[in-house]
């Protein structure tokens, strides 16, 4: 459990919150957070509005991705434009070489689709190990999440207390609709995939990424040959799922 003073915080950013526009959001999070903040993107547009804020505003948030190995080219593009826009450079986070060549061995190149077992290790080796690289010893978690995005991520807060990583988790734009994000980003000539305009609304990794038909929802392009547990890698689970745990021991 967080802390009487981690409580207290997240407490004064849930009451505050819902009444600050996004930036405003951020610069609160940066003035009463002491310890380094870390923003993780994946270059959606949910986090390419972050990602502005960040750093028009100058915030003093570590801005890092996961460069999982398996990066749509379109994905690499807005990296770097995005780099460009802002002369600002994004840390990348890249899989342990020595896991990796393990998972292949063992799995395939391909075998994160042979089973739900092989999927989970395969982002626990590409995302959720370097995620924890990323948060080691920070204070605070900033995400793109939104509420409304799917039936798992329903419940998503502003704030609270990630227990996996034992840090206070942000989520900005936890009440925004996707149209907003849109709108938020367009008008501010933000860089973005263009790949969300052709039905890619969540995009991931290329082999586990493709898009929806008007009216399904936002994530179910993401893993979509499996029937259960399908539109998670393992980042956001709170707390870490059996199934998350174990892939975790055997990546
Ligand atoms: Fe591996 Fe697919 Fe997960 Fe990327 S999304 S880490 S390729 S299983």
């Amino acid at each position: 459990m967080p802390r009487p003073v981690t409580a207290a915080l997240i407490a004064r950013l849930t009451e505050q919150y819902p009444q600050l526009d996004l930036a405003e959001r951020l610069m609160t999070a940066r003035r009463v957070i002491g310890g380094r903040i870390v923003f993780t993107t994946s270059f959606g547009i949910e986090d390419q509005a972050i990602t502005h804020v960040v750093f028009t505003a100058g915030l003093e948030i570590d801005v890092v991705t996961f460069d999982t190995g398996r990066l749509f080219p379109e994905t690499l593009d807005v990296w770097g434009n995005t780099e460009r826009h802002y002369g600002r450079q994004i840390r990348a986070l890249c899989p342990d070489r020595d896991g990796t060549e393990r998972f292949v061995e063992r799995y395939g190149v391909r075998g994160f689709r042979t089973s739900l077992e092989a999927r989970l290790a395969c982002c626990a080796l590409r995302k959720v190990r370097p995620l924890g690289r990323a948060l080691a010893g920070a204070a605070a978690w900033i995400t793109g999440l939104r509420a409304d995005q799917s039936p798992e991520r329903a419940q998503t807060t502003c704030a609270g207390f990630d227990l996996l990583h034992r840090i206070i988790k942000l989520n900005p734009l936890f009440d925004w609709t996707r149209d907003r994000v849109v709108a938020f980003v367009r008008g501010r000539g933000v860089p973005y995939n263009p790949m969300h305009d052709q039905g890619f609304l969540s995009i991931g990794c290329a082999p586990c990424t493709r898009a929806v038909a008007p009216g399904e929802s936002e994530r179910s392009g993401r893993w979509w040959w499996e029937q259960e547990e399908k539109t998670e890698c393992g980042l956001h689970a709170d707390p870490p799922t059996w199934r998350s745990r174990s892939a975790l021991s055997r990546a």
